[in-house]
């Protein structure tokens, strides 16, 4: 059977690429597969992106009309940290590679992953899509953050010398099933689902990093998918747009370890450790132009979401990536 779109999905085993996939599959609405559609989704088996020839190979092999790109170098607070020189080097080889090949097999349409962690740590609150260059990003990840600020503007230079349509998406925090549940280097609430369901299994202390006072806005992946399918289908702009709640549901790290002791049950206490870092205080961002185009978008509750993860982690623990493989 020939299909008019063969959308190619980079990074398809990872947090968000599975969340696409599962959404494709199974949303019985306007997010599910199109009979036109050939979904592929990637893994890092299929050819490494750093890699110029792998990336061609890879474009050779499945000759893609579309390409949502998420493979990246991707990690919480505390990896970012570690491999400052890894996150821009790697992320700069992969975008380069992914974009520059999509130009040369004239893809009609790349929808590229950026991240509200990439926007100047100095700023105004609500952050918006126009900010994203106006000034050093935070210290904790500028590795990652000046790859990713890239992105934007190479999609910039493609469209304005050759007409490409090229575009990104900005999400907040993504969590979710087949996240990165790993103790040490993942996001905050795959790392916490993690140490809280260690601390009631084995009777060991919950302990949270940092304050528990630093704010964020999360966003359920298998909400983002959707969002991702509307942008790849009807999104027409080459200017990035921020897919996220709106601010008033920002939350505190405390309000996350707490929903996720809801979660699962656990009846024993947790304590803060504040020798361990913060990170960014807050990066409130306004889904204002997202809710202009698609203003009966609804999210999954906070609490809902995070009950779905720890079920998917708990259903899952031997074979979730937990840093133990
Ligand atoms: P993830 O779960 O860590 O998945 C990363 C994906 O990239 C995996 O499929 C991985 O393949 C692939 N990959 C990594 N290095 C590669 C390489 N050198 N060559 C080929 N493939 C490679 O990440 P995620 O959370 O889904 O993130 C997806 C996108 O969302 C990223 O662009 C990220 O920056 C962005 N984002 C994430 C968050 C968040 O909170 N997680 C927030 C904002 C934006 P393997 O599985 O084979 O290793
Ligand atoms: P960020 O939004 O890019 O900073 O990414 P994270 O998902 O790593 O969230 C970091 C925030 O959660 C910081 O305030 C951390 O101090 C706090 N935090 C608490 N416990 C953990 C944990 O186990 N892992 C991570 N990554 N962060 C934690």
């Amino acid at each position: 059977m020939s299909h008019d779109k063969v959308i190619l999905v980079t990074g398809g085993s990872g947090l968000v690429g599975k969340a696409i996939e599962w959404v494709i599959e199974n949303d019985k609405g306007r997010f599910g597969k199109m009979e036109d559609e050939k979904w592929i989704f990637l893994t890092s088996k299929d050819g490494d992106l750093r890699s110029a020839e792998a990336t061609r190979a890879i474009f050779d092999k499945y000759k893609p009309t579309h390409v949502i790109h998420l493979a990246a170098l991707v990690g919480g607070l505390f990896k970012n940290m570690k491999y400052k020189l890894d996150f821009l080097r790697d992320n700069l080889l992969i975008n380069d590679n992914v974009l520059h090949t999509s130009h040369e097999h004239k893809v009609k349409k790349v929808v590229s992953c950026l991240s509200t962690c990439i926007f100047p740590d100095k700023t105004t609150y609500p952050i918006d899509e126009t900010m994203i260059h106006n000034g050093p990003p935070h210290d904790s990840n500028f590795g990652y953050a000046y790859a990713k600020r890239l992105i934007d503007t190479q999609n910039k230079a493609y469209h304005d010398q050759f007409g490409d349509k090229f575009t990104s998406v900005i999400p907040t925090n993504v969590f979710g099933p087949h996240d990165n549940y790993d103790l040490q280097d993942s996001h905050v609430i795959p790392g916490l689902i993690h140490k809280c369901y260690l601390a009631k299994k084995n009777g060991t202390p919950f302990v949270v990093a940092g304050s528990g006072k630093p704010l964020r806005q999360f966003i359920y992946s298998r909400d983002l998918a959707k969002l991702f399918i509307w942008v790849l289908r009807e999104y027409d702009e080459v200017d990035p747009i921020i897919l996220s709640v709106g601010e008033k549901d920002e939350v505190s790290i405390k309000d996350v370890a707490d929903a996720i002791v809801n979660a699962i049950d656990f009846k024993g206490g947790y304590s803060f450790d504040t020798t361990k870092a913060d990170g960014q205080y807050k990066k409130t961002a306004s889904n204002e132009k997202l809710l202009k185009y698609l203003p009966d978008f609804q999210f999954t509750l906070f609490e809902t979401a995070v009950k779905e993860s720890v079920e998917w982690f708990t259903q899952n623990y031997d074979n979730a990536r937990t840093g133990k493989h």
